[in-house]
């Protein structure tokens, strides 16, 4: 907490000692020596989702120096036991359209791994009592850092925009319930409902310096599904007198696959994946039941929700088919807090952010990517698409790398280490066009 008090200090210092220079680019200049320290202390520093106190309070504290008016703790989870870290920042600044702007606060359950002189030796216990290594392996602190340098360039260029600028600090996205306690909790109730929501996100195949935009469903709806196939155990010498729960989940999971291969259109993406199955004791023992874990993506609800309902419907088919009496059918449970709808992209938004971007860093330096089945809860922001919002990807590898053709850690490697200063220049640069274009005057 002290260094984060230092850092706050350096910050007033450097506030105060800038030359006032106006533009984007030399502004973001004037800052970036601060802001590099800014990360490699949040990188030192991070905190599993639900715990993100110190970094929420520190973002909070930056924002409430550049005058924004700082809401923490804006959250309500199912569990009353976690807090929510929640940050809410907002700017009025005159009549205009009202622009949410997203960071996540969260870090990983790794041990870092990148040998970096500011990496990670944070060790905690997890929800489960397990001592884990913790590390911002998902570059969320690249995105608070760049969310900080953006809200200072905005700030100077205050008589450039108009309209309220909403800064969203969301705990809780690598457990994919943040954005819903921060929604459950009257976000757009106590705080304006938004016009547009944007939101960046870190890339680990993407050159620093370039970034790349989804038009349509960007990322995929995640469910996470729980399955206890029952059976009758006995002696594993005496298979007449049992019914097998190893032999059904066997079947069930060749099953479960037909589902996209057989029942769903090729035309909308789908996944099932059975990440953990675990049954049984001992050689010669028939087991009593099988729990299987599963994840489910999808773009399109309906798809998602058929899936859900096959999969039940697999499961219990094949234990009846096995001789299962019906007392000891299958159980399915869907996860309440373990899931998260599809990120959609504005299409419209998409492309006038396309435009922005290609203005300001290049056309050469925007890329058209295509969508892909990892989730995130940014797409809860949008109210089902009701308001248009958009998330793009920052390019983060060391252009050196990318040319050398070597194989790149992806996010939530242990070995994830983006390149902070390209990376944290053009997330900046580019939310700020982004906004200073929305909110034009
Ligand atoms: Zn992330
Ligand atoms: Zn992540």
């Amino acid at each position: 907490m002290k260094i984060l008090k230092q850092l706050a200090l350096i910050t007033l210092l450097a506030i105060g000692a800038s030359a006032q220079p106006r533009n984007v680019d030399a502004l973001i200049d004037s800052n970036l020596h601060s802001l590099l320290a800014t990360y490699k202390q949040l990188h030192a520093a991070p905190e599993l989702s639900h715990y993100e106190e110190k970094t929420a309070a520190f973002l909070a504290g930056q924002l409430r120096l550049l005058g924004f008016t700082v809401t923490e703790r804006v959250g309500k989870y199912e569990n009353p036991e976690w807090t929510s870290y929640g940050v809410v920042a907002i700017m009025k600044n005159g009549a205009g359209p009202t622009v949410l702007i997203r960071t996540e606060l969260d870090a990983l359950p790794v041990e870092e791994n990148t040998g970096l002189p500011y990496a990670s030796k944070v060790r905690t216990k997890n929800e489960a009592g397990q001592e884990v290594g913790v590390m911002h392996a998902c570059g969320h602190d690249i995105h608070v850092t760049s969310m900080i340098g953006t809200a200072r360039v905005l700030t100077e260029l205050k008589d450039q925009w108009q309209g309220t600028l909403m800064i969203i600090g969301q705990p809780a996205e690598e457990v994919i319930h943040g954005a819903r306690s921060m929604l459950r909790d009257g976000l757009y109730e106590k705080f304006p409902r938004p016009d547009f929501a944007i939101a960046l996100h870190d890339n680990a195949e993407i050159e620093a310096g370039k970034v790349g935009l989804t038009p349509g469903y960007a990322l995929a709806s995640s469910t996470s599904v729980d399955v206890q196939i029952r059976g009758l155990g006995g002696h594993g010498a005496r298979p007449e007198t049992t019914k097998d729960p190893i032999v059904i989940a066997a079947q069930v999971v060749l099953a479960l696959q037909t589902l996209v291969s057989r029942e769903n259109s090729p035309l909308d993406p789908a996944v099932i994946t059975v990440g953990s199955i675990h049954g049984g004791s001992k050689h010669n023992i028939i087991p009593d039941e099988v729990n299987m874990q599963l994840t489910v993506r999808a773009y399109k609800e309906e798809v998602r929700k058929r899936i859900r309902a096959s999969i039940e419907r697999i499961a219990k088919g094949t234990a009846a088919a096995a001789g299962v009496p019906e007392n000891l059918a299958p159980v399915v449970k869907i996860s309440d807090s373990q899931v998260t709808a599809a990120t959609y992209n504005s299409p419209e938004l998409v492309e006038r952010l396309a435009g922005v971007f290609a203005k300001t860093l290049g056309a050469d330096n925007v890329l058209q990517v295509p969508p892909a089945m990892v989730s995130e809860d940014f797409g809860y922001f949008s109210l089902e698409q009701k308001i248009p919002s958009a998330m793009f990807w920052l390019g983060a590898v060391d252009p050196a790398k990318m040319k050398t053709g070597e194989r790149l850690p992806s996010l939530h490697s242990p070995l994830f280490a983006p390149a902070p200063e390209p990376t944290i220049r053009t997330g900046i640069r580019a939310m700020t066009a982004a906004v200073l274009d929305l909110m034009k005057k």
